[in-house]
C-alpha cells in the first residue's frame, strides 16, 4: 500500500503537496513547526521532530509508509541525515527534492565559506573590522556564532517571526527586521542603502524568493560571505516537485 512521508519546510514541499493531492496519492505533510507562520498543505499534516533516527523509523513502521521525499531545505542537515538513515533501516526508498543552489555570476564578490563558522571568523577579520555593518540573511538558528562583535561593528537582522525568545547577541548591537519573502530587488537595494550594509552573510539557498539580496549585492557591489550546503549522504535526488511526482509514479 502507498503511504509518503513528505518532509516539508519549503516553498517547494508545499507545492509537492498540492501535486500529490491532486493526483490522490495518499501521503502526509510533516512540519518541524520551527516557525509560527506556516502554509497550509493540501495533506494530512503533522507537527513536531519525531526523535531521532529511533523515533522517526518508529513513525514509518507505525503508519505503514513506503516512500519518504526529503523536501526540507537544503540547510535543515539533521532531518536530512535522520531520513536517510531510518530509510534505509526500514529499507523504504528516499527521495532528496532539493531546488540548486545560486551560482557565481559576473559582478558578484562572494566570499565561499563551508560553515556559518567560518563565516563569523571572516566578519570577525581585521582591527578595526574589515565590515562595519552586516547584514545577518541566516535566519535565527545560527546566530550564536556571530556573538564575539567587535564595538564598531553592528548586525541587521531578518528573521521570518516576531519573539520574545532572547537572540544569543549582545542587546543594542543589532536591528531586528521580521519579514518573509520574496523579496523585491528595489527594496533589498533600499534596505542595503538605508543600513549602510558593507557585507551580507548568506546560506546558499537557492531558489528565486530570497535571491534579490544577492542581486542588490551585485548592484551595490558589497562582498557577499557564502555559505555551501551542507554535505549530506548520498541519496536518489531531484530539483522540482515535478521531477518528484515523475519518481513517484515509476515506483507506484
Ligand atoms: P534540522 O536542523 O535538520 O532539524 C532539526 C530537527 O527538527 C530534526 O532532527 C527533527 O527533529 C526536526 N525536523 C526538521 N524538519 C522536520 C520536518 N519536516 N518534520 C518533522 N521534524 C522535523 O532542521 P532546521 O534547520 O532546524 O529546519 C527546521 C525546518 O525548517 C525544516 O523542516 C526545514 O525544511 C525548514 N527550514 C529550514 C531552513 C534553514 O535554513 N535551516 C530554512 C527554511 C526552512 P527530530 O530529530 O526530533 O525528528
Amino acid at each position: 500500500m502507498t503511504q509518503v512521508l513528505l518532509l516539508g519546510g519549503t516553498f517547494d514541499a508545499y507545492v509537492l503537496s498540492t501535486l500529490l493531492s491532486e493526483a490522490g496519492v495518499p501521503a502526509v505533510y510533516s512540519y518541524a513547526g520551527a516557525t509560527q507562520t506556516r502554509r497550509t498543505p493540501a495533506l494530512p499534516m503533522r507537527v513536531g521532530g519525531f526523535g531521532g533516527v529511533d523515533g522517526l523509523l518508529a513513525y514509518l513502521r507505525e503508519h505503514g509508509i513506503s516512500h519518504v521525499i526529503d523536501a526540507t531545505h537544503p540547510f535543515a542537515a539533521q532531518m536530512s541525515r535522520n531520513a536517510h538513515a531510518a530509510c534505509a533501516a526500514a529499507g523504504i526508498p528516499l527521495l532528496s527534492m532539493e531546488r540548486p543552489g545560486w551560482s557565481l555570476q559576473a559582478g558578484d564578490q562572494w566570499i565561499s565559506v563551508p560553515d556559518m563558522q567560518a563565516a563569523a571568523q571572516v566578519v570577525a577579520s581585521g582591527a578595526p573590522p574589515r565590515f562595519r555593518s552586516v547584514f545577518l540573511a541566516i535566519g535565527r538558528k545560527q546566530l550564536a556564532a556571530f556573538a564575539h562583535q567587535a564595538s564598531e561593528q553592528r548586525y541587521v537582522l531578518r528573521v521570518v517571526d516576531q519573539t520574545d525568545e532572547a537572540l544569543p547577541l549582545p542587546c543594542g548591537s543589532y536591528e531586528l527586521i521580521v519579514a518573509r519573502g520574496p523579496f523585491a530587488l528595489e527594496d533589498e537595494m533600499a534596505l542595503l542603502k538605508r543600513h549602510a550594509v558593507d557585507c551580507i552573510v548568506s546560506k546558499n539557498a537557492g531558489g528565486p524568493d530570497t535571491y534579490a539580496k544577492i542581486e542588490a549585492a551585485r548592484a551595490l557591489q558589497i562582498p557577499v560571505i557564502m555559505v555551501d550546503r551542507p554535505v549530506l549522504p548520498e541519496r536518489e535526488q531531484c530539483q522540482s516537485p515535478q521531477q518528484a511526482m515523475a519518481w513517484l509514479r515509476q515506483r507506484l
